[in-house]
């Protein structure tokens, strides 16, 4: 232990090596530089000043980047919060019916994302429709793309299902789940056209065969028979 009366040289200028005339190389940079260009520290139980391997140049440079990707990741995970994903939302919309010239440049974009990978753009919007009416999709967007890069024709009516166009299209390739359950699984959904979808409404896949004999039954006591 130190005296409580003796001289502290510790604090004497030629005791700090940041006055010396020395030079030391940094480890980051690799440049020969006068200690002043390096900052001391006083380590816990330490009797004197250590210096940095860095100089002082490389110690902003590497703050600044660990201050810039912190920034970063602050800035994705606030766009993520559900309230600012709303108030941003809300926000495009108001500018999509107002401002023609971000009306265009929205269009454009998801024109060149349709011709682009269609598969993919139809799996995006599809699932996102079907997450908003409150189903929980247990598979990506990739991997529903990946499946419906086989599908060409409409597995009920066999007509073939165009990619890349609206549901105003009655042969658009529409998620059907079979069973309609509320967790949507690789194994539960089918790819069919609109027009089937909208046939089958939510009803189960038993449920249709027993409305379709129902029906075909109907139509023989009317009509008696299918008319030719
Ligand atoms: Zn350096
Ligand atoms: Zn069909």
């Amino acid at each position: 232990m130190l005296a409580i009366n003796a001289p502290c040289t510790n604090y004497l200028p030629s005791n700090i090596p940041c006055f010396s005339m020395e030079t030391r190389t940094c480890v980051v940079c690799k440049k020969e530089l006068p200690l002043s260009e390096f900052n001391r520290y006083w380590p816990i139980g330490s009797e004197t000043w250590v210096l940095n391997v860095y100089c002082k140049n490389c110690k902003k440079e590497y703050h600044r980047v660990r201050r810039f990707a912190y920034y970063k990741a602050y800035a994705k995970s606030y766009s993520q919060r559900p309230e600012v994903k709303a108030r941003q939302s809300e926000l495009n919309r108001s500018r999509y019916a107002n401002d023609p010239v971000f009306r265009e440049k929205q269009l454009a974009h998801h024109r060149k994302k349709k011709l682009e990978n269609p598969h993919l753009y139809w799996a995006k919007r599809t699932l996102k429709r079907h997450s908003k009416n409150g189903c929980v999709i247990a598979f990506t967007p990739s991997e529903l793309s990946s499946i419906a890069k086989k599908v060409n024709t409409c597995p009920i009516c066999g007509r073939l299902m165009p990619w890349g166009t609206s549901l105003r299209n009655n042969n658009a390739p529409t998620i059907d789940r079979i069973n309609n359950f509320d967790k949507m699984g690789l194994e539960d959904i089918m790819i069919i056209c609109h027009k089937c979808n909208t046939t089958k409404q939510n009803r189960t896949f038993n449920e249709m065969y027993n409305w379709c004999q129902k029906f075909i039954s109907f139509a023989e006591k009317r009509n008696g028979g299918m008319r030719k």
